[in-house]
């Protein structure tokens, strides 16, 4: 695989901004004639039907989200079971709304268990995604680091369990890092990116970063945040690595949808992962040409989602 610019899946469940309305025509207004209301062009079934194959993907994306539910506990590393099965690997400070975030993508309330008492040792918590009887992923939730009120040597204790697990966890195809929106990379966050570093270089480990949060920001600070984060992740960027990153939110949902199509993807074995893409391009494309041509509909409701606006996938 090389791409350095991660795959933007075009489904949204982002509503968007809701669309003014257009102005009302003042029919019959003292010296001006009755205008007309404005004609509406027949609407592209093209661009239909790949709207349609975006909400289906999209649909069957956080249908296979919903089937995550626990699978085992471990306190310590070598207690993982080991695991053919691709494993999701999700990081994040203590507070950054990891808890929360794989809550909403499972949508449901108590699968992963917002932490009470941040900093305390945690126990390393894996689900299993998929059907019942042949689970195709595992999510993997690791210890929030970075409280300060932990002592030093919890500290470097907690370094060298994330550095142990992301450099040799044999089945580790992805790391999901929490990043809160507003405050971008703390050393913390980039300290663990190193440890990780060499297999997203490679492209053996995938990176999707989601700037949680995101709904305490207006439109230009998430500009800003999507940037600086790329920024950030640059410094990764082979033509081997996958790396993304998408702004987040548990409050109003953005991004939900794009992340668990990415996530669903990475469960699918790799010919269905690509031929999904492809079609899913292709659809972009006809779109475009549609577009292009003149023929799309005059719809202005949700526009695409703008490189660095809601939820998209930013290429590095
Ligand atoms: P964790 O320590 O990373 O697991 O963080 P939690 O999921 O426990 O979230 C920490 C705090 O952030 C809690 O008070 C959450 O309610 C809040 N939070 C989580 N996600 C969001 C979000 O998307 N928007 C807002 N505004 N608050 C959030």
């Amino acid at each position: 695989m090389t791409r350095s610019t991660p795959s933007r899946p075009k489904a949204s469940t982002n509503p968007g901004p809701k669309r003014r309305p257009r102005p009302a025509t003042p029919a019959g207004q003292a010296g001006q004639p009755a205008q007309k209301a404005p004609l509406k062009a027949p609407k592209s079934p093209v661009k239909e039907a790949a709207k349609q194959a975006e909400l289906d993907a999209a649909k069957l994306a956080l249908n296979w989200a919903h089937s995550a539910r626990f699978f085992t506990t471990a306190a310590q590393l070598h207690q993982l079971p080991a695991s053919e099965l691709p494993e999701v690997a999700f990081v994040g400070r203590s507070n950054a709304g990891k808890s929360t975030a794989i809550n909403t993508l499972a949508q449901q309330r108590q699968l992963a268990y917002a932490s009470k008492t941040p900093g305390r040792t945690q126990h390393i918590n894996l689900f299993h995604l998929g059907a019942k009887a042949a689970p195709d992923q595992v999510w993997t939730d690791l210890p929030g680091y970075g409280y300060a009120a932990v002592e030093r040597t919890a500290k470097l204790r907690w370094q060298e369990v994330m550095a142990e697990y992301l450099a040799w966890r044999r089945n580790l195809c992805a790391v999901v890092q929490m990043v809160d929106s507003r405050h971008g990379f703390t050393e913390l966050d980039r300290t663990l990116l190193e440890f990780v570093a060499p297999r997203v270089r490679n492209g053996e480990v995938r990176l999707l970063v989601l700037l949680t949060k995101a709904d305490k920001l207006n439109r230009k600070e998430q500009a800003e945040s999507l940037r600086g984060a790329q920024a950030v992740l640059a410094e990764l960027a082979t033509d081997e690595a996958d790396i993304g990153v998408a702004l987040f939110s548990s409050l109003n949902k953005t991004g939900i949808g794009d992340v668990s199509n990415i996530l669903h993807s990475w469960a699918l074995p790799a010919e269905q992962a690509e031929a999904l893409a492809a079609a899913a391009l292709a659809a972009a494309e006809a779109a475009a040409e549609a577009d292009a041509a003149g023929t799309a509909d005059l719809d202005l409701g949700n526009p695409p989602p703008a490189r660095g606006g809601d939820g998209a996938d930013q290429p590095m």
